[in-house]
């Protein structure tokens, strides 16, 4: 079991900086997921830790040691790939077996350590079979056994289930983090899934364009996103995003939205946000906190009225699409509460207390959170 500490790290390929400055910390035995879109460097994180990517600036320390020049087979570290990457001459059993036998372990050791992980992960009734006579989630725990069979000090995942379809993804979900609570060990797990992020992880590295964005809880990263990046990559589906200004009206400091100026907000944390007063900022929204009644929207809803040209039902639910002048957002409300006789035109009302505000300019929160501090 260890911790790992990236000390601002960078990772150039040539001209191109994959990895800008990072500097994270993973706790001993935390579950730490790396999220975001493609190619915003998560694999090549994961990848310096297992010594499979030579870092070009910076220390990466696993427990107290820095391993930037440590060859990845003195590591101690298991990885699990998206392709499972087995040998398809061997079955499971040997499959599981072949890292132990190459360090030299007695026969009956390794068979000790195999039926033990087999056991763990319900898969004894294959160990006698093949890759190809297994289905994709069949291998993959076939895969995940050969990493603990290892007993390492870090588990690394590589988008494990990228490769299963729906329905198998949210069973293995459940089990890997069932193994999480059993074995007790470190992991760090890469997926681009924001949903597989959310349900998986202690704490999660928001990361866009080779710069950490924001690392929290999950429920931190949903109700207190840093930024406009965070809120907008959180959350299904994505929070709506409007444009407006802030004005004085009478004392008090207001949002409205550019579009139409219909949506009125006077603004929770004044103070901060008057420092905006006549700028253009963006005000935040997610489609589940604006609802068809007043009385669901809390005390200080919002009311507004939308054109709804379409909707999407997914029988108890569905989701809107609203225009508010030109700009287009979204509403998660109950199917019954929209009519079947679209477009139409439908009053809503906003949660207040659900609302955030960025800078249009550097996309920064502009609202207060108690973040923990990170790294
Ligand atoms: P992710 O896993 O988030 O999809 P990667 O870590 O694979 O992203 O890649 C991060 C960035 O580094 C991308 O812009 C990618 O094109 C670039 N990159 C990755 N590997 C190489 C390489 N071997 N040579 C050059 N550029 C690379």
């Amino acid at each position: 079991m260890a911790a790992i500490k990236f000390d601002k790290v960078t990772k150039q390929y040539g001209k191109v900086q994959a990895i800008k400055e990072v500097t994270l910390g993973v706790k001993d035995r935390e579950f730490m997921v790396l999220v975001g879109p493609s190619g915003c460097g998560k694999s090549t994180l994961l990848r310096m830790i297992a010594g499979l990517e030579e870092i070009s600036m910076g220390e990466l320390y696993i427990g107290d040691q820095v391993v930037n020049e440590l060859p990845p087979k003195d590591r101690d570290i298991a990885i699990v790939f998206q392709n499972y990457a087995l040998y398809p001459h061997m079955t499971a059993y040997e499959n599981m077996a072949f890292g132990l036998k190459i360090r030299g372990m007695s026969k009956a050791v390794i068979h000790e350590k195999v039926m033990s992980a087999a056991a763990i992960l319900g898969i004894e009734d294959l160990l006698g079979r093949k890759p190809k006579a297994m289905s994709g989630g069949q291998r993959q725990r076939i895969a995940i056994g050969r990493a603990i069979v290892r007993e390492p000090r870090v588990f690394l995942f590589d988008e494990p289930l990228s490769n299963l379809d729906a329905k198998l993804r949210g069973q293995m979900r459940l089990e890997i983090a069932r193994l999480h609570k059993k074995l007790q060990t470190t992991i760090v797990y890469v997926t681009h899934d924001q949903v597989e992020a959310m349900t998986l992880g202690d704490r999660i590295a928001v990361i866009n364009q080779g710069v950490i964005q924001q690392v929290d809880t999950p429920d931190n990263l949903y109700r207190f996103p840093r930024n406009r990046f965070v809120a907008g990559f959180i959350g299904t589906p994505p929070m709506n995003f409007l444009d407006g200004k802030i004005t004085q009206e009478e004392g008090d400091i207001i949002f409205r939205d550019e579009a139409t100026g219909q949506i009125r907000v006077s603004v929770k944390n004044q103070a901060e946000i008057a420092a905006f007063l006549h700028q253009k900022v963006t005000m935040g929204i997610r489609p589940e906190h604006i609802y068809a009644s007043a009385a669901k929207a809390g005390p200080k809803a919002i009311p507004f009225s939308a054109h709804i040209p379409m909707v999407e039902r997914l029988g108890h639910e569905c989701f809107a699409f609203l225009t508010i002048g030109n700009q287009q957002i979204s509403a998660r409300l109950l199917s019954e509460e929209v009519s079947n006789n679209l477009p139409a035109t439908m009053d809503l009302y906003i949660e207040r207390e659900k609302i955030h505000f960025f800078s249009a300019e550097t996309g920064e929160s502009l609202t207060t959170a108690p973040h923990e501090v990170v790294h």
